[in-house]
């Protein structure tokens, strides 16, 4: 294997030179930690007073992370990613929209899309927030008391609700195994986590039997979770079901400290970044050992963890398009990692997120917060647009 994550005239193959340096301009911008953190904190309350930046916000930050505000639009960015052999998981992003009548109405649009991947040959995700479909208060109630995680609920009408919502979640997983579309149900605030993962494994059980449709995902800057991983995989073993897991570090590092300091308990997190990485690591290396138990999605935009899950499979002899390996990046970042996966063969796609702007604000302020951090990507991303618009000038 011969693979360059510094080829800069396959990540960029797809950009013209004015998409680059609207690019640069905007890594450049987020370089800023004031700027950003001023950014996050104010954009969301704009958008409420219904000023005008919705121009702004879609020429810049949401040109870059966000394949378009409807499923249409979006369609001419897959088709795109297409052509230079990079598949999409397609990502309805509502977040935050509270009440039945929005998650029903969540569900038909999971639905939707999960018929218009069907009809692609580069779509073979999508991704599901269960937080999309269920009430946050009533997640977090599941998640608190042994009682209720037990399933003995005390009010009829929790019971009820939360039917409702594996009802959803059965209805889209039911038409994506119809149509043989993965479904990925992201991983989010540890104080809900543990419903949504009982509820992964439900329907894992159901629809992995014979192939992999569901896929829960594995937060690795918790210290708890590759101990989980392993529980997860003995039970699949145990109950006779195929393993769907996307590997991640996670996305609400701050947040989860601040509230295990707030409220007086041990932080979930991992003591430091090493601490995650090695979990990674040693996540990628478990599921390939069991390839045949588990499909695994490597979701990173580390280049060594990147690397190590594709050397790995080279030294255990397995092919770059094996069935039960994809590696995947978030649209807008590290193309020099997806695109150079996509020339050597390998199974990576982009998670391509779609939705009305005030929908996808959410999503914007944690790629914006993501980028900016002194530790973080922008230094590498504005480092390899710079070296690609150099060379194209000549
Ligand atoms: C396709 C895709 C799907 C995703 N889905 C989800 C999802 O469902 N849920 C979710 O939470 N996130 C999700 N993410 C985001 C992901 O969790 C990370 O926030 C992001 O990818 C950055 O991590 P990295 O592995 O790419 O890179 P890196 O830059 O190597 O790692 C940065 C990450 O390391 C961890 N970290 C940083 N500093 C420390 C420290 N001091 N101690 C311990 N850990 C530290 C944090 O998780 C931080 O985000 C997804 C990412 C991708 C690419």
């Amino acid at each position: 294997m011969n693979i360059s994550f510094d080829n800069t005239t396959n990540a960029f193959a797809y950009k013209s030179d004015k998409e680059l340096k609207g690019a640069k301009f905007l890594f450049k911008t987020m370089e800023f930690p004031w700027f950003v953190q001023i950014g996050t904190r104010l954009t969301p309350f704009i958008m409420k007073t219904g000023l005008p930046v919705h121009g702004i916000i879609r020429k810049t930050i949401f040109k870059q992370f966000v394949g378009g505000e409807t499923l249409e639009e979006t369609a001419e960015v897959g088709e795109v990613l297409g052509r230079y052999g990079v598949q999409v998981i397609l990502d309805y992003g509502v977040e935050g929209k509270q009440g039945e009548d929005s998650y029903d109405h969540a569900t038909e649009e999971f639905i939707r899309v999960i018929s218009y991947a069907a009809t692609q040959t580069n779509i073979p995700f999508i991704s599901i927030k269960v937080t999309g479909l269920a009430r946050f208060g009533l997640l977090q109630t599941l998640n608190e008391a042994p009682r209720l995680r037990s399933g003995i609920h005390d009010h009829e009408a929790e019971t009820a609700e939360w039917d409702r919502v594996r009802e959803r979640m059965y209805t889209i997983c039911e038409v994506a195994a119809e149509k043989n579309i993965g479904v990925l149900i992201d991983a989010e605030e540890s104080w809900i986590q543990d419903p949504v993962d009982r509820l992964s494994m439900e329907m894992m059980e159901i629809f992995n039997k014979e192939k992999v449709i569901v896929y829960n995902t594995i937060q690795l800057y918790r210290h708890d979770r590759l101990h989980f991983l392993q529980m997860s995989l003995d039970i699949a073993k145990q109950q006779g079901f195929m393993l769907g897991i996307k590997l991640v570090r996670g996305a609400y590092m701050e947040k989860e400290r601040e509230r295990a300091f707030d409220k007086g308990y041990a932080s979930p997190i991992q003591k430091d970044k090493a601490s995650t990485d090695r979990d990674y690591n040693a996540a990628v290396a478990l599921c390939i050992d069991h390839i045949d138990t588990v499909s695994v999605i490597v979701a990173t935009h580390n280049e060594e963890s990147n690397l190590y899950a594709a050397q790995l499979m080279d030294k255990k002899g397995l092919a770059h398009n094996h069935p039960h390996i994809h590696f995947s990046q978030l649209y807008g970042m590290s193309d020099n990692i997806t695109f150079n996966l996509a020339k050597e063969g390998f199974n990576v796609s982009k998670y391509l997120p779609f939705g009305p702007i005030r929908d996808v604000v959410p999503y914007l302020m944690r790629r914006a917060q993501e980028n900016s951090s002194v530790s973080g990507q922008t230094g590498r991303e504005l480092t390899l647009i710079n070296k690609e618009l150099k060379r194209r000038k000549g």
